[in-house]
């Protein structure tokens, strides 16, 4: 064949068969190592100094071959492939020790395991274990390989599962006991995706022969090896998914009626909202904002929000510190919460109607608005609980009913990342329909500093929600989260997610 024609056919051959494979997502040659940056905690279980009331768990081979000590030796070798490979490798432990002092439970111990993987920000974790039958069973005549997820797996979980237990049985050459479903605490308690592998029973005596072959060890680390890769590669997983963590209902405060724990509180301002500026924004300046901003026509009357006493007027333009606002009113709720005082503040009025000491109803106009063209001129509505301070304030719209609809309901609650600390000003995302005006892509969790209510003690509220249809539900990006939420009129959906 002449060459300029072999080049004419081989190359788009090529080409085509490239294309082909990385549309129906075959391996290539060039496929990017999956584990390349993956942060991956190997647990060799147990070890160390056990004591009566420190127990650290694991078995022991009829000639007193150590678990933790087969564990730790399987463990390194991995290690090493696993680092040479790009991973980013981290052990519970590197040597015979326990991770708790003495003096902790079994529990502490276990636990202190998954709470690592956090610290070190893993993506998955592996725990490592060599088995020992129940009661009754004679140990020389049971030896498999098994693996566990946890009694709820991830869809990640189930498939590195499967993938690591097939491999580890072609690699050992082992009776295949299956994946399984158990509820360990180092699988429970891991906000990591996590597997745990039984590599084979140490109480059989010819297995604990095997098993203090360092070249036999190497084949069960290349096992959990090839598991690894075959389960990232062949499912073309580019990242490792952050394990979606438990919504933790609180059954004492999700679902609570608003007008169970908020009184009849009345919107203060009657007329036409324009634009508000959210409780627990930050300002220009970076400053948070532990006010509502309401926007709204000239000289629209004010109304006390609810029964109450007049307890501060300030009519001049020097603002007291305390109530850091020109032309403000600000008014006490005796007959709400139990008897906790609850102050509502007006602030940046044109007019003021009401005097000191005054007693007030809803229908009480207590000052007109300032025209609306500037933020400065905007009604300021703050509402103070348990005292007058500006620390006592806090969100108004978990405290007052629905500005724009008294069917809408609300999502209010407190997020965490995943090491455990509260998420301040991080955008929510997500589908969420809110009454009068789209909310959405300007949504933040509290930044610091800024306090949640006394009840709900949340990190951030989204409100005027709108209830979604029955069967259906929202679904909101907070962080690297997604979660689902339902809401239902007048109700408070309430997310602790941890
Ligand atoms: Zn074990």
């Amino acid at each position: 064949m002449n060459r300029r024609i072999s080049i004419l056919i081989i190359v788009p051959l090529i080409l085509l068969i490239i294309l082909g494979c990385a549309r129906i997502g075959i391996p290539f040659l060039w496929t990017p190592n999956p584990l390349r940056g993956v942060r991956i905690v190997i647990d060799p279980g147990h070890g160390g100094v056990a004591t009566k009331q420190s127990p650290t768990g694991g078995t022991k081979g009829p000639r007193g071959l150590r678990e933790p000590d087969a564990n730790l030796a399987v463990a390194l070798q991995l290690k090493k492939m696993l680092k040479d490979a790009g991973a980013k490798v981290f052990l519970t432990r590197e040597v015979d020790r326990r991770m708790t002092p003495i003096g902790s439970t079994y529990s502490q111990e276990l636990h202190a395991r998954p709470a690592f993987a956090v610290l070190k920000d893993a993506d998955i974790f592996i725990s490592l274990h060599h088995n020992a039958p129940g009661p009754g069973r004679n140990p020389e005549e049971i030896n498999f390989t098994s693996t566990y997820v946890y009694t709820e797996p991830t869809p990640f979980e189930m498939g590195l599962a499967q993938a690591i237990q097939h491999n580890v049985v072609a690699s050992m050459g082992s009776e295949d006991g299956g994946v399984h479903k158990g509820d360990f605490h180092v699988l429970r308690e891991n906000p990591v995706q996590a597997v745990l592998v039984e590599f084979s029973f140490l109480t059989n005596s010819a297995e604990e022969n095997r098993v203090r072959d360092t070249h036999y060890n190497y084949l069960e680390a290349r096992g959990v090896y090839n598991g690894l890769v075959t389960y990232l590669r062949t499912y073309n997983i580019k990242k490792v998914p952050l394990k979606p963590l438990a919504l933790e209902q609180d059954k004492e405060r999700a679902g609570y009626f608003i007008d169970h724990y908020v009184p009849r509180l009345y919107n203060p301002v009657k007329g036409e909202i324009d634009q508000r500026f959210l409780y627990g924004m930050l300002d220009e300046g970076g400053t948070p904002r532990r006010f509502i901003s309401f926007s709204v026509p000239a000289d629209t009357p004010v109304y006390s929000a609810w029964d109450g006493e007049v307890v501060y007027v300030n009519t001049v333009s020097q603002p007291d510190p305390l109530f850091p606002y020109k032309n403000c009113v600000v008014i006490r709720h005796d007959h709400v919460l139990e008897g906790t005082p609850i102050y509502t503040v007006y602030g940046n009025m044109k007019t003021v109607l009401a005097w000191t000491y005054e007693k007030v109803t809803p229908e009480t106009v207590i000052g007109l608005t300032d025209s609306s063209d500037t933020e400065e001129t905007n009604l300021k509505f703050e509402v103070r609980v348990g005292g007058r301070g500006a620390e006592f304030a806090q969100n108004p719209e978990l405290w007052i009913l629905s500005v724009h609809n008294r069917e809408a309901g609300y999502i209010v609650g407190r997020v965490f990342n995943r090491k455990k600390k509260p998420m301040y000003n991080t955008q929510i995302q997500g589908v969420v329909k809110v009454f009068g005006y789209d909310k959405t892509p300007q949504l933040y969790t509290y930044p610091k500093g800024v306090k949640g209510s006394t009840f709900w003690d949340e990190t951030f509220a989204i409100s005027d929600v709108l209830p979604n249809p029955e069967g259906s539900s929202y679904h909101l990006i907070i962080g690297d989260r997604e979660i689902e939420v339902k809401v239902q009129a007048c109700k408070v959906t309430y997310i602790n997610l941890k």
